[in-house]
């Protein structure tokens, strides 16, 4: 059987330190000594069904958490119990029959995912297999749920969040064990037999798990589709951008962007950060990735010869913590001071694997980071009302522009058909959450549409969520109850901040 350790009544605190709960009991779950990947998955979802049943029966509500890097209250339980599943983190290629007749994914693409897994564990399963993901975050420490859970996004301009590999998951409720897939099947009947599962296949409830939210359930697998392996070059410079390049990107315009600053093809990835008191009169940091064959003779770089680390956050990170608030031109040195000189066009090419572009955070206490996503093409009229409110809120960091298209999953904040998501990432003082408000209130004056992350500062609650995602959110909540019908079953899930969205 999977090992389950009770590690006691504590404070536990989230990763980046801005949340806190007292929990009843921190828990531990891990894999037993199981022979084959079946017997794994089967012994981990009863003992986490028991764990479930134990919890409705008194009325304790449970937190399964990843990596427990949601700056969002989301991932916390006040005198509840606190389940880490890091633990949890094999992964297994999927036999012929396994694969449902029906499917028409080729089943080298397919890879069994265990909850705790981290993305960076995910790449390298991939890569030893040949494959690789499409997209991801900005680093690389999230568990894949936990991931999925908030639909983490990086900057493939072509590819929606984390959760789009996703082809189905298994969720265990207080009551069942379940593997949740789309109409068209994916697995075999007997492997999710063997899996000691039940199968729905409904292609609302697939895409309401495939960004959770940590409310629909306890997903102990989930089973995602890989592309054939590929390695990227990175380019980074800093320099002045103008504002005729944002018409440029607002219009998706990103060959001719490249072109202009990094080389003449279209690029795979590209973020821009911004200095807010100045966007245009002082330098940008740009970085693009293209796309390269997968060649076994490159010898990698370091990840931070790949740009890993080269995100808001790692940039401000060590002056965060010695200024509570940036000026001008103290951004501007904290933006530029740790960013690369060397990996401009002309300089040596730094071509890696994707999974090779990010890295781990190590934990940054006093973090702000807070989203929003909009339509792209409303990215140029939208721009100056963005900028210009968060400098008068106070809100003294930088901003970055990341290109998504629509993502999967009911609630994916990636809702267009394509988007820019508009990053505000600093220290965690007033000034950085009063920017954010004026942003939020300066688009609802002019009536521009956004959505936020769930994972990051948001100030959200259940009447904007529904406005947000109208009959999604519906469907989401319809989806909901297919799962757990008894609200006492729901009720395991609740946390004040779930409560608060309308999401319990
Ligand atoms: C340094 C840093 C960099 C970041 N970079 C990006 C980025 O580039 N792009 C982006 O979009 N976001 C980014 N984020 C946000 C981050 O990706 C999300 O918050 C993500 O959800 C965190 O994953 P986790 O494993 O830590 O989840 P957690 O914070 O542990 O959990 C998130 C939610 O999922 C639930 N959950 C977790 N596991 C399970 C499970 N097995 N079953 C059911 N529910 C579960 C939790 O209870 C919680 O509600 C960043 C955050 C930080 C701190």
């Amino acid at each position: 059987m999977a090992k389950l350790t009770r590690l006691g009544q504590q404070i536990w605190t989230n990763y980046h330190k801005t949340a806190a709960c007292n929990v009843k009991e921190r828990l531990e779950i891990a894999n037993g000594e199981e022979s084959g990947g079946r017997a794994y998955l089967k012994s981990v979802a009863e003992t986490v069904l028991e764990l479930l049943k134990e919890a409705k029966q008194y009325n304790i509500p449970v937190r399964p958490i990843g990596a427990g890097w949601s700056p969002a209250p989301i991932n916390i339980v006040e005198d509840g119990w606190l389940v880490e599943t890091l633990r949890l983190n094999r992964t297994f290629k999927l036999d012929a029959d396994a694969v449902h007749p029906d499917c028409e994914i080729p089943p080298e693409a397919l890879l069994l995912v265990q909850c705790g897994a981290t993305v960076d564990e995910v790449y390298e399963s991939a890569e030893q297999l040949g494959r690789s993901l499409r997209t991801g975050g900005a680093s690389n420490g999230q568990s894949f749920a936990g991931a999925c859970a908030t639909g983490t996004h990086g900057s493939v301009w072509k590819s929606g969040g984390i959760q789009d590999h996703v082809r189905a998951v298994q969720l265990v409720t207080p009551e069942r064990i379940f593997w949740i897939a789309p109409d068209k099947a994916v697995l075999s009947d007997e492997f999710i037999t063997q899996t000691g599962s039940e199968i729905i296949r409904d292609d609302r409830i697939f895409a309401a798990c495939q960004v959770h939210v940590g409310a629909m359930g306890f997903i102990t697998a989930l089973l995602i589709e890989t592309d054939p392996i590929y390695m990227v070059q990175n380019i980074q410079k800093a320099t002045k951008i103008e504002r005729e390049h944002i018409d440029w990107l607002c219009r998706g315009e990103f060959t001719k962007f490249s072109r202009e600053f990094g080389l003449n093809e279209e690029p795979y990835f590209q973020q821009i950060i911004l200095n807010p008191f100045d966007p245009f009169g002082k330098n940008a940091l740009l970085r693009f990735l293209y796309k390269r064959p997968f060649n076994p003779d490159i010898k990698p770089p370091t990840p931070s010869q790949m740009g890993a680390g080269y995100d808001a956050l790692t940039l401000l990170g060590n002056l965060m913590a010695e200024s509570e608030f940036f000026k001008a031109e103290i951004l501007q040195v904290a933006m530029e001071r740790g960013y690369p000189k060397d990996q401009d066009v002309d300089d040596p090419e730094r071509i890696a694997t994707w999974g090779n572009t990010t890295e781990e955070h190590t934990p940054i206490a006093n973090l702000f980071n807070g989203s929003v996503t909009i339509e792209r093409s409303l990215l140029s009229e939208a721009f100056d009302l963005i900028i210009d409110s968060f400098r008068k809120g106070g809100g003294g960091t930088v901003v970055t522009l990341r290109f998504v298209h629509k993502a999967q999953g009911l609630l994916a904040p990636a809702r267009w058909e394509d988007n820019v998501v508009i990053d505000f990432d600093g220290p965690n003082v007033e000034s950085s959450h009063s920017g954010y408000k004026k942003v939020v209130e300066a688009l609802d004056d002019a009536g521009v549409p956004f959505t936020r992350h769930w994972g990051k500062t948001n100030n959200l609650d259940e009447r904007r969520v529904k406005r947000d995602y109208e009959q999604d959110y519906a469907n989401w909540r319809w989806a909901q109850a297919q799962v757990m019908p008894d609200p006492a079953e729901r009720q395991v899930f609740a946390n004040d901040e779930l409560v608060k969205l309308g999401l319990i």
